[in-house]
């Protein structure tokens, strides 16, 4: 588009025939206008867009006709126990700073446009210089407005045997440096980053792409620090298969994002109380996220009490409380499936487009287990599964080890 056509005379927001006061961006990379209104909108409110035919291609075609459409503002996501609420973003990013395209700045300005609610870029470690890694910092902390939006910067380890997403470290490390070329010695590194949060990335395990982390060898440096690991697109058995092997890891999706669409699709989301950077990743380090496949669709859970991603004391029963979220009213909830180390041990059927749906099980409960949710929703995609982190059941040392965490998640 030719940019200098979208301005305020060409992109009109009104509210029962009055004008919007704002003003009117246009990021050309990704080809997104943003209208920003002076003052925030008013709650539960019929507003009107309109696209003037003065706006222009690059080449000086202009709009054919004036576009014209409506939405409706709302009060937002529901409230959650305790006062948490459901914020959506994506972990794993790229730019031209590594493989990817455009820059920082447009990355940030994109995925907000797009609405999301966090993002950080995660550009691949061996491709990145020092003031590429310092740009990303300054951009995503100029990106980040309180309750509005969160920019984080991260970086892509990018091993043979698998990829590795860090975020929040004041440095990066790759491969291609023999003193972490193998996850031997990357492990020790990211266990000793104090505030460091690893991802597994895209897990998989075929003749071309051997990418399971050494068919997800247990470290214990290294545990402490990696909590969660991306689902979708790649084989759901690689779920489970990082559960079993000892790892904690939450559950999310990501876009891997190579191109300029940023932000377009939602395959995470997190449980959080509030909209700030610490608080995003409070809620990553206490692995209160779940994945999901670009759906409007958020999925909570407790077990007696803890949300999702802690470690919970031994008990001989559990009582879930799941709630999800559907913001979608033309898409159904047709299952959820609660499984017990793997294990299908409680399954419901709502076939509901109720905007919440609560379920709340109990099953027998045994120390040393985890347990997760699956949930399918009836979408005009080919309804993949969304799911939960899991709660583990402590053993004794589990319980010992990991009681900052359950502090964190603790609820009751
Ligand atoms: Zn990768
Ligand atoms: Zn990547």
């Amino acid at each position: 588009m030719n940019a200098a056509t979208i301005t305020t005379n060409t992109f009109q927001v009104s509210r029962g025939g009055t004008p919007v006061i704002g003003s009117v961006s246009y990021i050309s990379l990704s080809h997104v206008a943003i209208f920003q209104p002076s003052v925030p909108l008013a709650l539960n409110t019929v507003y009107a867009v309109t696209l003037i035919t003065g706006i222009q291609t690059a080449t000086g075609t202009p709009l054919s006709a004036n576009v014209t459409w409506t939405f409706t503002t709302t009060s937002g996501i529901p409230v959650l126990a305790d006062g948490m609420n459901i914020y959506y973003g994506d972990l794993h990013n790229h730019t031209s700073y590594s493989d990817g395209m455009g820059l920082p700045v447009d990355a940030f300005a994109t995925a907000r446009a797009n609405g999301l609610d966090f993002f950080a870029l995660t550009d691949h470690s061996q491709l990145l210089t020092d003031p590429e890694w310092q740009d990303t910092l300054n951009r995503a902390d100029a990106a980040t407005v309180d309750n509005a939006f969160v920019g984080l910067r991260g970086f892509e380890y990018t091993n043979l045997k698998g990829h590795v997403n860090v975020l929040d470290t004041a440095t990066y490390v790759s491969h291609t440096d023999p003193n972490y070329d193998t996850f031997e010695k990357f492990y020790p590194w990211i266990g000793s980053q104090a505030t460091a949060i690893g991802i597994f990335n895209h897990p998989i395990k075929t003749p071309l792409r051997d990418w399971n982390f050494n068919d997800w060898a247990f470290n214990a440096q290294a545990t402490s620090r990696i909590s969660l690991r991306g689902t979708p697109p790649y084989p759901a058995n690689q779920y489970l298969l990082s559960l079993s092997t000892g790892w904690y890891l939450g559950a999310m999706g990501s876009a891997d994002e190579h191109e300029i669409e940023w932000g377009r699709y939602r395959f995470m989301g997190i449980i959080a109380p509030q909209l700030t950077r610490t608080a995003v990743l409070d809620a990553l380090r206490a692995r209160r996220t779940f994945s999901i496949d670009d759906w409007r669709f958020g999925l909570a859970m407790r077990a007696n009490g803890y949300w999702m991603g802690a470690i919970i004391p031994p008990a001989s029963t559990i009582s879930f409380t799941i709630v999800v979220v559907n913001q979608d009213p033309k898409a159904l909830l047709t299952t959820l499936m609660l499984y017990d180390n793997g294990v299908l041990v409680s399954m419901v059927a709502p076939f509901t487009t109720d905007a919440l749906y609560t379920w709340t099980p109990t099953i027998q409960g045994t120390p040393g287990h985890f347990y997760y949710v699956k949930a399918y929703h009836d979408n005009d995609i080919a309804s993949p599964a969304a799911y939960t982190s899991p709660v583990w059941m402590a053993d004794t040392t589990s319980f010992n080890h990991y009681l900052p965490m359950i502090q964190n998640n603790s609820v009751p």
